[in-house]
């Protein structure tokens, strides 16, 4: 009875919709990508603008409710859902209004990389993202952000240019080298600690329509062979290469041969993102003639499809835990050590896979954002993914040990947007020398924790 009149005192100044447990839609609004995330809230307000979400932060702070904020909800550590209290849910608010003059992007926070992706591609530019269609702009940018286009222009936050944010006291704050600059140094890598987030802008990149992509397959059996020579490839590679190895199942579908489908596969995708970059003249013709793929491909493709080319990878609902480092270097013991312990690979949406960092992201001081993993040459993650529930304990503890043993490879460093629920001392690794910084800009901008839901950074 408390809780109907408590929401519609709410519902009365809200201009989206306000859902409670017995709304249709309540369901769906409230599960995120990762289906072991199971949280109730008791209201989920789906904002249709700033005006609803300082409505909300100041309700939430006011009535002593707790609190969470949904961009994508690709988060999966499922810190967007909050239990008994009221989640914010940005997904009405997707507009992305490009300036091909400036080659800026305003985006609502509310927007996925593909709505970016969509307005921008118009004008043959582009943000440096993350490599799924569906992963949420303001996660994901919060966090850092690492993608295709990475070692050429860097983070996703390392290309923000102003953030317009709600902090705790319901205030409306600009956020940027100019104004609220400890704000916006926080906002680049230090996640939803300080506000809801409700427009980014972005700094574009001349990029696509079209991108010369190359792409090999390898039998798992010579995955040794495949993640030395990935290695060594992107030893010194340009800047204008993107490559990804990845250890994963085949799905069924034409393009492999039907032989090969279900099999375990070393994938190395890899892109020339300069627009002159052809068949003939790209460095990612080394990629196409190494060892005995049973199938390569290199042509333009757009960007967009690109983007998109792996969502079907991580189906919604799925079950995943995730865990992943930052390595200094990938020398032979690594990858003995990361082949001997990965055994059967469980979970059918399972892959583990390095990225290539480097380039513009290591060119950026370690303390000039919150974002402080600078130093490292590749990223090893292992997103695990299944179905089954009775299979929990057994995918977890194969992620746990596969992660455990490139530890001794690791800069020590870990990316908070790839944390699990479970991160504990992790968390404040994931910020190294720039925790304690963070930790004073959280007393200044939210003592009392309101926002405290997100993988929390205290207050000092
Ligand atoms: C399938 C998949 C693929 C991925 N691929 C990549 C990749 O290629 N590169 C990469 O860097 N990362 C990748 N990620 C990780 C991704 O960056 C994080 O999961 C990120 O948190 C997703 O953002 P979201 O808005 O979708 O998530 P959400 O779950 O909605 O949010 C994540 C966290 O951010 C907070 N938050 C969301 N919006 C706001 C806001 N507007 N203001 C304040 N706080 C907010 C939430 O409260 C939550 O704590 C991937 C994740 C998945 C599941």
């Amino acid at each position: 009875m408390l809780e109907t009149s408590i929401a519609e005192a709410l519902a009365g100044h809200l201009r989206g919709n306000l859902l409670t447990p017995s709304d249709p839609g309540y369901d769906e609004a409230r599960l995120v990508e990762n289906g072991m995330i199971n949280r109730k809230p008791s209201m989920i307000a789906q904002c249709s603008g700033t005006a609803d979400v300082i409505t909300c932060v100041n309700f939430a702070r006011e009535n002593g409710l707790p609190l969470s904020v949904k961009g994508g909800g690709h988060g999966v550590a499922g810190k967007a859902i909050c239990d008994d209290g009221l989640v914010i849910d940005l997904a009405p608010m997707k507009g992305v209004l490009v300036d091909p003059e400036r080659k800026t992007a305003k985006v609502q926070a509310g927007a996925r990389l593909g709505d970016l992706d969509h307005e921008t591609q118009k004008f043959g530019l582009a943000v440096p993202a993350g490599m799924i269609s569906t992963t949420g702009v303001a996660g994901l940018t919060l966090g850092g952000g690492f993608g295709h286009l990475t070692r050429r222009f860097g983070l996703t936050s390392d290309n923000l240019l102003a953030a317009d944010v709600v902090t705790a006291d319901g205030s409306f704050l600009r956020a940027s080298e100019n104004s609220n600059p400890d704000l916006f140094w926080a906002l680049r890598g230090g996640g939803g600690n300080f506000g809801v987030v409700t427009t980014f802008e972005f700094q574009l990149h001349e990029v696509g329509p079209e991108i010369l992509v190359a792409q090999t397959v390898h039998l798992f059996d010579d995955a040794r062979e495949v993640i030395r020579f990935y290695r060594d490839f992107m030893d010194g590679a340009p800047k204008e290469l993107g490559c990804t190895c990845v250890v994963s199942y085949i799905s069924p579908e034409p393009a492999y041969p039907e032989a090969h489908h279900g099999k375990l596969v070393a994938k190395l995708v890899a892109l020339d993102s300069r627009r002159e970059a052809t068949e003939e003249n790209t460095p990612l013709r080394e990629l196409m003639s190494f060892g005995n793929p049973i199938l390569t491909d290199m042509s333009p493709i757009q960007y967009t499809t690109l983007q998109s080319a792996a969502d079907d990878a991580f189906p919604k609902g799925g079950r995943y835990y995730w865990k992943s480092q930052h390595l200094r270097s990938l020398p032979d013991e690594a990858i003995d050590r990361i082949l001997e312990n990965a055994g059967t690979v469980p979970g059918e949406y399972t892959n583990f896979h390095f990225e290539t960092m480097g380039g513009a992201v290591n060119e950026v001081d370690q303390s000039a954002t919150a974002f402080p993993h600078r130093d490292g040459a590749f990223t090893f993650s292992v997103p695990a993914g299944w179905a089954d529930p009775s299979r929990d304990e057994e995918v977890i503890r194969w992620a746990q040990r596969l992660h455990e043993a490139a530890e001794p490879f690791s800069t020590g460093g870990t990316y908070v947007n790839y944390l699990q629920g479970d991160a504990g001392d992790e968390f404040k690794q994931a910020y190294g020398a720039n925790f304690e910084p963070l930790r004073e800009i959280k007393q200044r901008y939210d003592p009392q924790g309101l926002f405290d839901a997100h993988q929390r950074i205290e207050a000092r």
